[in-house]
């Protein structure tokens, strides 16, 4: 596995595979990884040629500074985990690097960000849309993998690449688990062992609304009303948010239906926990899901010969 820090020096390396004919597959982290990033990094292995994976803690998308520092970091740990993937490229830029001194440019999508993480955390998708799009830029991939894990940010990217015709295929991998269902996170590292015997509660109470709706609920207020029934269950969870929206939109919606998103963050003490299920995910697990309209194809017109 190489190890490349150098932003010009990314950007030959992949340009030297594809024009070998090789295609490549991009997953970006910031690292402290467990087998959810691992997961993605399988898909790439599956599905391109050569895996780049970044690790890069992103400064502009921590709104909380405190927060950026606390971020768990194992460079190590990460390299060791990524190369028994057999990852071909741990890339690592530096941050001066990604934001040159008096870097102005920013990538922010409306719409989709309105909602759930959104309005806590002001900044946060502009950072993360800014980032990965800059990432794209050194990496240059036919294709990126992102967890569902954060579906909010998976459609805010889905939607930046549409919008902005950048040429690369965003594959969304479903959310891998621990065996008590709670979500895989970086974050669960700073669960106290209590709070981590109490997590699992977060995807029962998905759970619980997916069950709801399965017997023939489909008002949201009473699908979210199971799940929040199930969330009462233990006193020490604060919840931010518990909503019920349309993964094409992320707008709150009225009635659940296959569209829907059931998606939740709640703090257990300092800890900020985020979970989601996709109802069409958890009635056909295998199906694939991308609820992101795409262009129509543009026609190519040959004009005079060679
Ligand atoms: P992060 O390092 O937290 O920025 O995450 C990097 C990528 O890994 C993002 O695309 C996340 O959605 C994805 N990811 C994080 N946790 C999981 C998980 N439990 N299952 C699947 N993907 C995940």
């Amino acid at each position: 596995m190489k190890i490349i820090a150098n932003i010009a020096k990314m950007q030959e390396f992949s340009r030297q595979v594809r024009l070998g004919g090789l295609s490549v597959g991009f997953v970006p982290t910031m690292g402290y990884l467990h087998d959810g990033h691992l997961e993605l990094v399988r898909r790439a292995r599956t599905e391109c040629d050569v895996v780049v994976a970044s690790i890069f803690v992103n400064p502009t998308q921590f709104n909380n500074p405190a927060d950026f520092d606390k971020y768990p970091r194992n460079d190590q740990r990460d390299a060791e985990l990524l190369l028994s993937e057999r990852t071909d490229v741990l890339f690592k830029p530096h941050a001066d690097d990604v934001y040159v001194g008096d870097a102005s440019t920013t990538v922010a999508v409306s719409g989709l960000t309105d909602s759930l993480c959104g309005p806590g955390r002001p900044g946060h998708f502009e950072g993360v849309a800014t980032v990965v799009t800059a990432l794209f830029n050194m990496v240059g991939a036919d294709k990126a993998f992102f967890g569902e894990k954060d579906f909010q940010q998976l459609q805010v990217i889905r939607r930046m690449v549409r919008d902005l015709h950048v040429p690369v295929e965003i594959v969304g991998v479903p959310t891998r688990r621990e065996s008590d269902g709670l979500a895989m996170s970086s974050r669960n590292a700073r669960l106290t062992e209590g709070q981590r015997k109490l997590a699992p509660v977060i995807y029962r109470a998905l759970n619980a609304a997916v069950d709801a709706y399965i017997e023939g609920e489909d008002e949201a207020v009473a699908v979210v009303d199971a799940a929040r029934a199930e969330l009462s269950s233990v006193e020490e969870l604060e919840v931010e948010y518990l909503e019920l929206v349309d993964a094409r939109t992320m707008k709150p919606a009225e009635t659940a239906d296959e569209n829907s998103v059931l998606a939740v963050a709640a703090l257990l003490g300092d800890v900020r926990l985020i979970d989601n299920i996709l109802f069409a995910r958890a009635l056909a697990p295998d199906a694939a899901f991308d609820a992101c309209e795409a262009h129509a194809v543009p026609d190519v017109i040959e004009y005079g010969s060679h």
